[in-house]
């Protein structure tokens, strides 16, 4: 599977503001935030997208979307509202192939997404 950017972070070889960290999941603020709030969940583990989760891998879904409320608990802002977004290839404009859950915050966010 081939190393990413993410990887890099995780493993500490490049810079990233980390915020977030347990076993199963890593979590750092986007370098370009769309929102007051904009932090990406990463796994460990090297998914390059959702299409190629295995139901093996179920509960690395799992701790991404736990990691998430987690921080918005913490954080104050679960009860005023927050966005996960998992981008996924060309359509959606996914850039980095290592699954990641974008979580947007501190302000209203409009639907439908661009
Ligand atoms: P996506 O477009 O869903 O693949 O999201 C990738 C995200 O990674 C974008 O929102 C980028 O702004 C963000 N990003 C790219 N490089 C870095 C970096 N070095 N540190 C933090 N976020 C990054």
């Amino acid at each position: 599977m081939s190393d990413t950017l993410f990887s890099k972070i995780i493993r500490r070889e490049i810079p990233a503001d980390i915020v977030f960290e347990n076993a199963h999941v890593v979590g750092f603020r986007d370098l370009n935030p769309q929102a007051p709030v904009h932090v990406l969940f990463v796994p460990r583990e090297p998914v390059p997208t959702l299409n190629d989760l295995r139901h093996d891998q179920a509960e690395l879904a799992g701790q991404l979307l736990l990691a998430a409320a987690h921080y918005a608990r913490e954080q104050g802002f679960a009860e005023a509202g927050y966005r996960t977004v998992i981008n996924t290839n060309a359509d959606a404009g996914q850039s980095v192939f290592h699954i990641h859950l974008h979580l947007l915050a501190g302000r209203t966010l409009s639907w439908p997404p661009g």
